[in-house]
């Protein structure tokens, strides 16, 4: 089990997808690799700056790529 820096106390608060860092939506929107890719398509980046993140269109789309990760394959939603 890979223990936190940030919460090494509490595995249940590493973000959901990569278990790398704390889920916090900094986290899952700025930082997360599982969406590397589909940052750097949104924003031409995959370090873009949070001032990016006020287009409310790129937000729902990373919030799309990070829930499509937490479902296992083929158990996605009816
Ligand atoms: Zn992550």
């Amino acid at each position: 089990m890979v223990m936190s820096k940030f919460h090494p106390w509490c595995p249940a608060a590493l973000c959901l997808v990569c278990r790398e860092e704390a889920d916090t939506p900094e986290h899952v929107l700025l930082h997360c690799p599982c969406l590397a890719g589909k940052r750097l398509r949104l924003f031409g980046t995959i370090h873009p700056d949070a001032t990016r993140l006020r287009d409310g269109g790129a937000v729902a789309a990373l919030a799309r790529g990070f829930l499509r990760h937490r479902e296992p394959a083929g158990y996605g939603r009816p």
